[in-house]
């Protein structure tokens, strides 16, 4: 099977999709060609943000399934060369849906088809029972043959990014199903330069996640796999995507050993050294933990860095980090926060150590069962700035002073950060910025 490089193929199905829509609708824009404006947040400071804007002809691809997508990262070639991707620059479209748990025919491959060495689920679970074996972690073959399983689906689903690529979905229906996107550079050399737009994620899930009988008081299942991860990378723009799970969602699983069986990890997470980037008008639906930004409290190599803007995205039916932050400075303004009838729901804004979360007219709506204290959790970190607040309307016009609401419960107080940003070009008032949200956010609707 062949990655299509663009040609006419793609020129014929654009004009195609284009003269099937209002033109006021399509415009003439082409994403594959766009890039960061000038303050458009951290990922816009210094040479900016452009992808693989710049790409020659023979560099750009569409692409409609798992085969043709790595094709892609890797100049063309499948299966790669090498773990390294090509960062050549470079414009990829999603055409429909890709899914990640597939074979080299594109058929469907699902839990079972990895399971390798003896490993079965319910051999797991009867083996490791804490009323069989104990409150300590799994040991012996049948750990052994879940990590095997686990890295024969990983070897399907891990889909390397390198720098300088523009991934952008064509139309409004591209989905990518079941991936982890791995943006992984190195201490010395580090991706740079990633645009990710309209695109639709779904259902990453780990097949295989871990027991840790002593994570919480009664264990934890903890998987891998973001949607997107970024690790020694910067200068990435993540915008106007969904991020959700559907068939795998958290309450469609089973518990075992008297909790959820967990198969997701993050949405977007952002660590290790990973800096400037820019985080616009995507939603993050129904799914636990949503952005962490740092990953430990002893990476004292993401201090100065993990600097991350988050601008009108919208956090709906979520359980926490939206975002959790160590280290950074991270600026949240115009984002829409909508909490109803939400039973996982913890808290919005994590304050890890030495991070300083600049947060500006931004949007709560809650129900009864949430109250502004609860929209911070602190893991060690001192500091946070929150203005501009609003909650639920206010109809007198007034602020939410969520800070305030933390330290009249909490102590010791939270104090100001000793930063302001600069990066942004307008910061709307956040009853205005929710209307703007609620139909901008996600992938266009061409
Ligand atoms: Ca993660
Ligand atoms: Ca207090």
């Amino acid at each position: 099977m062949r990655t299509y490089r663009i040609s006419t193929l793609l020129i014929c199905v654009l004009i195609a999709a284009m003269a099937a829509l209002p033109a006021a609708a399509a415009g003439n824009r082409d994403l594959g060609r766009e890039v960061l404006q000038p303050l458009d947040g951290w990922a816009s400071q210094g040479a900016g943000t452009t992808g693989g804007s710049a790409a020659a002809p023979e560099q750009v691809y569409l692409v409609t399934n798992r085969q043709e997508l790595i094709a892609a990262l890797n100049n063309g070639v499948y299966p790669p060369p090498s773990t390294t991707p090509s960062s050549v620059p470079k414009i990829i479209y999603v055409q429909g849906t890709i899914s990640a748990n597939v074979d080299d025919n594109n058929q469907p491959l699902v839990c079972q088809d990895y399971y390798r060495d003896g490993y079965t689920l319910e051999a797991f679970l009867a083996a490791y029972d804490p009323a069989v074996w104990g409150r300590t972690a799994p040991t012996g073959p049948l750990e052994a043959a879940r990590i095997t399983s686990r890295n024969a689906q990983q070897a399907r689903v891990r889909i390397r990014v390198g720098s300088n690529t523009t991934l952008v979905g064509l139309g409004k229906n591209a989905r990518i199903v079941g991936a982890w996107l791995d943006l992984r550079g190195s201490s010395s050399a580090q991706r740079t330069n990633i645009i990710i737009r309209n695109i639709t994620f779904q259902d990453t899930h780990d097949c295989f996640p871990a027991w840790s009988p002593t994570d919480g008081a009664l264990g934890a299942w903890n998987a891998e796999y973001d949607a997107i991860s970024l690790r020694e990378t910067n200068h990435v723009w993540v915008d106007h995507c969904t991020f959700q799970d559907v068939a795998t969602a958290d309450d469609q699983q089973p518990s075992y050993f008297g909790v959820l069986y967990q198969v997701h990890d993050g949405h977007l997470d952002i660590t290790n050294a990973s800096d400037l980037v820019t985080v616009s008008w995507n939603r993050f639906l129904d799914h636990d933990k949503v952005m962490l930004i740092g990953s430990s409290d002893g990476a004292t190599a993401d201090r100065n860095k993990l600097r991350v803007t988050l601008h009108h995205n919208l956090f709906e039916g979520v359980g926490q980090r939206m975002p959790r932050v160590r280290f950074g400075q991270v600026h949240i303004y115009n984002n829409y926060y909508k909490i109803i009838n939400n039973p996982i729901y913890a808290y919005s804004w994590g304050v890890g150590i030495e991070s300083a979360i600049y947060a500006e007219n931004n949007y709560f709506k809650t129900d009864q069962k949430t109250s502004p204290e609860q929209f911070i959790a602190v893991y060690k970190g001192t500091m946070i700035h929150a203005s501009g607040t609003r909650v639920n309307g206010t109809a007198s016009g007034g602020f939410t002073d969520v800070v305030g609401a933390y330290n009249a419960a909490n102590d010791p107080d939270l104090v100001e950060v000793g930063w302001t940003p600069t990066l942004f070009s307008r910061i709307h008032d956040a009853q205005r910025a929710i209307s703007a949200v609620e139909s901008g956010a996600g992938p266009f609707q061409w």
